[in-house]
């Protein structure tokens, strides 16, 4: 199939290395030119694993390309998906502003376009959005309504960074919510070889699927910290609970790893956003909002287990193991890391951060400070401090060596820092 790709983030740039990997012919279009010239010339403007040796497959084999002419790849192609940010807006609700503006684009596009085309929101959006927004903005646009001309779908991704092309190719589910039969039926005909259940439903349904579906994730990992945070001052280790807990299929082991919390660029946007959608819709949704508040305080919790320890952090060397958000990807978009790192600046400590991956994105994030430095290796980091937090699970941190004879609280359970000299688990 012919298929445009608008917005090449880590959704965008995964679905359209993966859906050329698959034999289609996919175009990315960016308004960021350097990301369009960097996909073009076979690299990723994105770590993220087996992302780059695809593109370039792709890209030598033709079937992938990149560009900024939004109406040359529309017009060159049978099924536009929409895959730009949805960040937070005012009052947490989303920020629609790109959505918005490519479906006009989009719009006004097609309105010279002799052939059918289906439109495919991928971007994370709220219930409704599709039909109440996007729709009717398509429409005003093209000016013929939707149907015939043209089709609209809500397709969610549930893809996890650092893990994002593995869980492209083999997802638990996918789940498709046309406006219509003929455009569920492209959508059937385009994923027709993936071996996942496929969920066919509305748009609505659709959308509220992935909203859901954050949300329960959310409160699995808030629900495991707060009892981490109970087990810690009972003397219990939260990992022995876990596993008897993961036992029951009901409720299953994964996302029980207590620590500093979650970060990334959906999480806490996402259920954000739905608290404010249940708000418009005068529910207050209890367990949602307990479940941010924990994830907003449990970093802070790393820090205040430190000054237990340390005392006073004024003037301290203290190195930050870990910046990402998570392990494989560089990405550190509402990352733990960040409230570690301006809470330990603020109390006077000298930070010596390092990170395999996202260094160069820390860089953007904080401002330059005397007391903020950046390592390339952990073992440079924590040659400058006695103090080591522990803050990110990547497999460079998992060596006894880097401890011997300093004092650690760890907040992703690395085994391999019980080697220090004092060691404490977050909530263990
Ligand atoms: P991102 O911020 O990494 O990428 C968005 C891209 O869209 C950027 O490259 C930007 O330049 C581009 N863009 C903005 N306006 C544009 C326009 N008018 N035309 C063309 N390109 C434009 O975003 P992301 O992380 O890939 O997320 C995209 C959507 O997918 C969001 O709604 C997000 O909630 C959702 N989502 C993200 C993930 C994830 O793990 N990142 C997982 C599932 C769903």
């Amino acid at each position: 199939m012919k298929i445009s790709i608008i917005g090449t983030g880590y959704v965008g740039l995964v679905t359209g290395a993966c859906l050329a990997e698959l034999g289609n012919e996919v175009a990315c279009v960016d308004i960021d030119k350097n990301r369009v010239s960097t996909i073009n010339s076979g690299a990723s403007p994105i770590y993220e694993k087996d992302l780059e040796p695809m593109l370039k497959r792709n890209v030598t084999a033709g079937r992938l390309r990149a560009t900024a002419d939004l109406g040359e790849a529309v017009n060159a192609t049978d099924i536009s998906f929409i895959s730009v940010g949805t960040p937070s807006g005012v009052l947490d609700y989303i920020d629609l502003k790109y959505v918005e503006k490519v479906s006009s684009d989009v719009g006004k596009i097609l309105k010279d376009k002799n052939s059918y085309h289906l439109v495919v929101v991928k971007s994370t959006v709220l219930p409704g959005t599709t039909e109440y927004s996007v729709l009717p903005l398509l429409e005003k646009n093209l000016g013929k309504k939707a149907g015939s001309d043209f089709g609209v779908a809500m397709n969610p991704e549930f893809l996890r960074e650092g893990n994002a092309v593995e869980d492209f190719m083999h997802p638990d589910r996918i789940v498709i919510g046309g406006i219509d039969k003929k455009s569920t039926k492209i959508l059937l005909e385009l994923y027709k070889d993936f071996k996942c259940p496929v969920v066919t439903t509305n748009p609505k349904t659709a959308e509220m699927i992935k909203y859901a579906t954050n949300s329960f994730l959310v409160t699995k990992i808030s629900f495991i910290n707060e009892i981490g945070n109970v087990c810690k001052l009972l003397g219990i280790d939260v990992y022995e609970v876990a596993k008897g807990l993961g036992m029951d299929s009901r409720i299953g082991e994964k996302f029980l790893n207590a620590g500093v919390g979650f970060g990334g660029s959906c999480f806490s946007k996402d259920v954000k956003a739905l608290v404010g959608k249940a708000k418009e819709v005068y529910y207050r949704p209890i367990i949602l909002s307990a479940a941010l508040e924990v994830n907003e305080a449990q970093p802070l919790r790393l820090v205040e287990s430190l000054e237990k320890k340390a005392g006073s952090l004024k003037g301290t060397d203290v190195a930050v193991l870990g910046l990402a958000f998570k392990p494989g990807t560089d990405d550190m978009r509402e990352a733990p890391s960040i409230k570690i790192i301006h809470a330990l600046l603020k109390k006077g400590a000298r930070v010596h951060a390092t990170d395999p991956k996202a260094i160069n994105e820390a860089k953007k994030i904080f401002e330059k400070h005397e007391r903020l430095l950046y390592y390339d290796s952990a073992d440079e980091a924590v040659k400058h401090a006695k103090y080591v937090l522990i803050v990110t699970e990547w497999n460079e941190f998992r060596r006894k060596e880097l401890y011997k004879g300093k004092v650690v609280i760890d907040g992703r359970r690395i085994e391999e820092a019980r080697a220090a000299d004092e060691y404490e688990g977050l909530c263990w």
